[in-house]
This record gives structure tokens, sequence and C-alpha cells, in this order.
């Protein structure tokens, strides 16, 4: 089924990394490495279209005018998950800033509880990466994207690897001009929340817990 705004990468390194991640015996060093790697491919399709501006530089030969990003750029993973793949956005893109959202799921009503927000000053004039391994039921990432709103923040996409139809459904309805990247859509949810087929817990896979 097509979504409107949501886009998936499906370019095959990402895709292999992607199934790699997917297989119960990576491990947490394995399952880190390649979240941050995947997470390093996305930016190129992520930021594709964003606006740059030229900038006059000297080559060791002579002036030459090149280009540079117009605005600066804000990188907001979700606690815990969205740590794995701070870095490898990071990689790409080293001047961000980060900001830190803590969202957890109740496990009984599966309900968003907002528990810690530290987000830069200006946040308002940056275009910014709200990033999420899993967006499941969607409940975080749509209480994470209120939050942003609520700080000023205009120009913002949904960064995850994985998301469920129902994920993608709840935070379009609340938010629907919120383009969301993802490297796939699963099939649905399970009883508790969980995607499938997915890949289990990533903060637990990430993390070792
Ligand atoms: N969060 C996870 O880590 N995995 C899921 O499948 C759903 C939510």
């Amino acid at each position: 089924m097509p979504y409107s705004n949501v886009i998936v990468i499906d370019h095959p390194v990402v895709q292999t990394k992607l199934t790699e991640l997917r297989d119960k015996s990576a491990d947490h060093r394995t399952f880190r490495t390649l979240l941050n790697q995947i997470a390093s491919l996305m930016v190129y399709e992520v930021t594709r279209d964003w606006p740059s501006e030229p900038r006059m530089i000297d080559t060791p030969l002579e002036k030459m005018e090149g280009r540079k990003l117009s605005r600066r750029v804000t990188l907001v993973p979700i606690l815990r998950a969205g740590l794995g793949m701070s870095d490898g956005v990071l990689r790409m893109l080293p001047d961000a800033r980060l900001g830190h959202l803590g969202v957890y799921r109740d496990e009984k009503t599966l309900e968003p509880v907002s528990y810690y927000q530290k987000l830069p000053p200006d946040i308002a004039q940056t275009e910014v990466l709200l990033i999420d391994p899993m967006l499941a039921t969607g409940g975080s990432g749509s209480a994470a994207v209120s939050v942003l709103k609520k700080a000023g923040v205009k120009s913002m996409r949904f960064v995850c690897l994985v998301a469920a139809p129902e994920g993608i459904k709840t935070l379009h309805d609340h938010h629907p001009e919120v383009v969301i990247y993802c490297a796939s859509i699963d099939r649905q949810l399970n009883e508790k929340g969980y995607i499938l087929p997915g890949l289990g817990d990533a903060g637990d896979r990430i993390f070792g817990t």
C-alpha cells in the first residue's frame, strides 16, 4: 500500500545491513555497528533536498565557489533507542547540535510518557531530524513531534529504521506534514506493541540489556 509522506530507503546496501541486523544472532556489538552504518547511509536520502548556498574557498590552485548547507542542524534522538542511530548520523553531519527527548511507552497502556527534554535554545531556527529506530504504535513519535512543535520547530523529519503501518497512521493522523524516512515498512504490530517481523527490542539489542 503506498503511503504519502513516507520514504522507504530501499538501497541494496541498506537492505543487506538491515537484514543482518534483524537476525537474532547479531550480538549487541554487531547490532550497534550496523545500526550506525545504516543511519549514516540514510542521511544521504534524508537530506537530499536540503537547501545549500554558495561558499567561496581557495583551493591550493585558485579561488572557487563551492556549496554549504544553508541551515544549522539539530538531531533529536528519542531516548533511549534513538541514541543507537545518533553517532551514525553525526558522522555525516558533524556540526549538528544534539537535543534529547525522553519518552517511554507504558507497558500496560502502551501510551507515551514524557520524562526528559533538553533541546538547544535556537532549535526553532534549525533543520531537525527526530530519530528513533522503531516507529511502532507511533505514540512516542507523535508525542515527541508535539514537544518539538511547542519548541517552535518548523522543519523536521522523522528518521527511523523500521516502521509499522499502525505507527505511520498514528504519526500522520496527528502530524500529517512530517515526512517519515525508514528502511522498511513491516507487516504489523503484535498484541504487545512489537513490530512484526521487526527486530525485537531495539534498546535491549543496542545496549545489551
Ligand atoms: N520498540 C522496539 O524496540 N521494538 C519494537 O518492535 C517496537 C517498539
